[in-house]
């Protein structure tokens, strides 16, 4: 994408967190940033301002930084696809593997009418495991996930594959 390196440039690597051989992508500094934090956005408004979006779906928690942004400037709703027991409404959820157990995603039964065009948003590409269970819940609920998109996909662990394998098409401004 356009501003790919430049945006990869603010964001820091740190080693060993939240574990041992775990190198950690931190957006804070790219968030504190406000010049590269606008250039961020104004790359998810570029690419989706003519794609006649109805709502942008994001993925708890840092998926909202994003999503709640583009949603205003694009002129479409918000949807938040949350962690399990978040949701105070009737829910539907998915259960997706880890490497070490499960996760659940939900998102409220209203949330979408069926045909919406809808952009499923997140920070983060490693597995692709968060972003396929909610593309696959947003499909269940009647929404057409028109793209999901992030901010960094990791490229070493194919994440972006699988979510192309399941069908969904994938945007990512750097990886
Ligand atoms: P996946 O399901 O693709 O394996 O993991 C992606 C999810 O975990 C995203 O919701 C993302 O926020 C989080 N995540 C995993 N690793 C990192 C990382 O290095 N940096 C950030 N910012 N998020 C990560």
């Amino acid at each position: 994408s356009i501003y790919g390196d430049y945006i990869k440039s603010v964001i820091r690597t740190v080693p060993d967190w939240p574990q041992p051989g775990v190198n950690f992508r931190d957006i804070t500094p790219l968030l504190q940033n406000s010049a590269a934090f606008r250039k961020l956005i104004d790359s998810f408004v570029h690419r989706y301002q003519e794609m006649d979006l109805d709502a942008i779906a994001a993925i708890d928690a840092r998926g909202f930084i994003i999503g709640a942004p583009l949603a205003y400037e694009l002129g479409c709703s918000f949807v938040p696809v949350r962690k399990k027991g978040k949701l105070p409404f009737r829910t539907i959820s998915e259960t997706y593997t880890l490497e070490y157990g499960q996760s659940e995603v939900e998102l409220h039964a209203d949330a979408f009418q069926h045909g919406d065009r809808i952009l499923l948003v997140d920070d983060l590409i490693a597995t692709g495991g968060t972003m396929c269970a909610a593309a696959k819940l947003i499909t269940r609920s009647g929404g057409h996930v028109v793209e999901t998109a992030t901010i960094i996909d990791l490229p070493e662990l194919a994440g972006s594959d699988k979510i192309r394998e399941a069908g969904f098409g994938v945007f990512a401004v750097c990886s």
